[in-house]
Order: structure tokens, then sequence, then C-alpha cells
């Protein structure tokens, strides 16, 4: 299939990764993605049905998107999973994963079977009692074995930390141990401001003290930088003799706006074309009535802005008036 146009902005880079949440509802509650009191989620009848997703999917590789990652709330969950992944699975894409890892275990041979191989594992800390504080369930045991099962059966897996101060900061070294031995990449996440989060400043936890707190341990001499990624979003590093590997990925302190590819689609069918941006597009209501959503895509991309959303300055990025004025990282898909 080649594409029939591209995808591009209006400062032309060029989107060719799609991000797809297949659901608004999670097994886990990380409390600074789903606020306490819950969210009104969307009615059923709104969401994007396995079918509609294919779809959706379809059209988007058409215009050339390359790669797509299944996300949510938490993906696993979502009925007819395996239908999505075998089916989205046939198309010329890399298709990729981010789950907080309490289902994967039932999933290893389909995941084989269907040449699934990038699977990002959430993990905010290694003590087990502090697992249970941040996402207010008891699946810590359950979580690690599966990264570990993963691992030994030879899947690229990335293990995403949202770091934050006075919660996991002190973990950031044990961390890195944890790729001594394992093959995997530990990705420390800047904490976020979305709505009912409770985000402010003072908790975030920048590229350059992560970094810090790594030499102080390893010294800069023991740490090696690994090659950017083209479009990546992590700094990476390994430490000299470590089998794994670890980034930052630094969306506060230095975002990385110039290169972004990335376009989301929400599980109740709507393109946001940035991770902070306010508006949305639907493309499921067009898709139900029969229309073309291939222009309706071009326009919603073509007005995304440059940078977070539009929040060009720190002060605006850090006023809760404007990174508020967003949905619950929970009904985006991170
Ligand atoms: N449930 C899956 C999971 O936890 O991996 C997928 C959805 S989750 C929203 C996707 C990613 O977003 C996770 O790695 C999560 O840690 C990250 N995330 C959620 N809220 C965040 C925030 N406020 N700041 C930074 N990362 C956040
Ligand atoms: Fe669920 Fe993932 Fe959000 Fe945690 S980060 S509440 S696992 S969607």
């Amino acid at each position: 299939m080649s594409p029939t146009s591209q995808i591009k902005d209006q400062f032309g880079r060029v989107h060719d990764y799609l991000r797809i949440s297949l659901t608004e509802r999670c097994n886990l509650r990380c409390f600074y993605c789903m606020p306490v009191e819950g969210i009104e989620l969307s009615e059923k009848s709104h969401l994007m049905s396995h079918e509609e997703v294919i779809a959706i999917a379809k059209t988007f590789v058409e215009m050339g998107v390359k790669k797509i990652r299944l996300t949510g709330g938490e993906p696993l969950i979502k009925k007819n999973i395996e239908k999505i992944i075998t089916e989205l699975t046939q198309l010329p894409i890399n298709l990729g994963i981010t789950t907080n890892g309490i289902l994967l275990d039932n999933y290893v041979e389909l995941f084989k079977a269907s040449g699934v191989k990038d699977v990002n594992i959430s993990l905010d800390t290694l003590d087990k009692r502090k697992f249970e504080e941040i996402t207010r369930r008891d699946y810590f045991d359950r979580v690690v074995n599966n990264i570990n099962l993963y691992e030994a059966n030879g899947f690229n897996v990335k293990i995403n930390n949202v770091i934050i101060k006075g919660v996991n900061d002190n973990e950031i070294t044990d961390f890195i141990e944890f790729t001594k031995d394992k093959n995997v990449a530990i990705r420390f996440i800047e904490f976020m401001p979305f709505d009912g989060n409770k985000w402010n400043n003072e908790k975030v936890i920048t590229f350059n003290e992560i970094l810090s707190v790594a030499e102080e341990k390893y010294g800069s001499e023991n740490i090696i930088k690994l090659k950017s990624k083209k479009n990546g979003t992590a700094k990476n590093f390994q430490i000299k003799g470590y089998k794994g590997s670890f980034g930052v990925i630094s969306t506060v302190s230095n975002p990385f706006c110039d290169s972004c590819n990335r376009i989301r689609l929400t599980a109740n069918g709507r393109i946001k074309n940035c991770l902070f941006s306010s508006s949305e597009t639907n493309l499921l209501t067009p898709l139900r009535n029969g229309e073309d959503i291939k222009p309706i895509i071009i326009d919603g991309i073509y007005h995304k802005k440059q940078v977070r959303g539009g929040m060009t300055s720190d002060k605006d990025f850090f006023d809760p008036e404007k990174n508020a004025n967003n949905r619950t990282m929970i009904a985006i898909g991170g």
C-alpha cells in the first residue's frame, strides 16, 4: 500500500506515527493519571468499536502512517483486543503497545505470532507497598513477573517510570541498577500536567537532575550517551558493561516538539494533534456518516501548534488555567 498523501502540519512536520487509545478504562488508578474521584466515562456507543479502530487505522496507513502504538486507559482490557492486534499486524506498520503490564502473561503467544515486539510497560517503583500507594491496587508482583517474562522472551521492553519529587525520586539509581543484567530500557518521564492530576512544577524532577544523580553514582566517564533515534522522545544512556539502558523523556524541561511526528486518536474517535492540545477533531461521527475522513485528518493535523499545544513559554505551560484546559491523561491515551 503506497501512501496517497502525507500528513503534514503547517510547520512541515510529517506525521507518520499514530497512537490509538483503545479505552478510557483501567485496572489501575495511578494518581498522576486518573483523578481520585474517577472520570466521567464516554457512553459506550460513543467509543470506537473494533471494526472502527481498524477502519480508521487503515485510513491513516494509506496516508503514510508507518508506526502504530496501542494505549489507553489500559489497552489489554479492551474487548476484542486479540482481533485488533491480529488485524492491525496485517497492515504494513510496526505495531507496539504501552501497558501497565498486569495482563501481559496472557498475550505472549499472540504477540509472538503476530510480530508485536515493542512492549512498553509502566512501573514507577520497585517497592511493593509504594506501588499500591501510587496505583491504588495490589498488582506489583504480577507486573514485575511480566516484565521478566517479556524480557526473557526477547521482546523490546521499555519500562516507563513517571518520576515525581518525594514519591519515587529516591529510586533513580535502583532503576538504573535494574538494567545491569536485564536487556530493558528504563525511561524516566518528567511528570506532566493534565486535568485533575494536582501537578505543580515543584514536583517535577528534570532531565538534568536525573542525569546528575546518575553521574554522582557512576561517574560521568562510565555513562555512555547512546545515539538518538529519529523522532525519538528520550535521550538515552547506558552504564558501561550494563545490558540495558536508561533514558529521560523531558517534555517539561526540554520539549522535543521540533521533531514531533505523533498523532493521537482517543477512544471516542477524536484526533488530538498534540498531547497538550485543547482542541480535538472528531473522526468517528463522520466515519459513521459514511464521509471521507482523509480531508478531516489533513485539516486537523495542519493546524497543530508549534510547541506543546500552543503553550510556548514555561509561564503558560506552568499555569493551571492553561495546562488543565485539556482531558485527564487517562482519557487522552499516553
Ligand atoms: N495503562 C497503560 C500504561 O500505564 O502504560 C497505558 C496508558 S498510560 C496513560 C501511558 C503512559 O502515560 C504511562 O507510561 C504513564 O506512566 C504515562 N503517564 C500518565 N500520566 C502521566 C503524567 N501526568 N506525566 C507523565 N506521564 C504520564
Ligand atoms: Fe491506568 Fe496507565 Fe493511567 Fe496508570 S498510567 S491509571 S495504568 S492508564
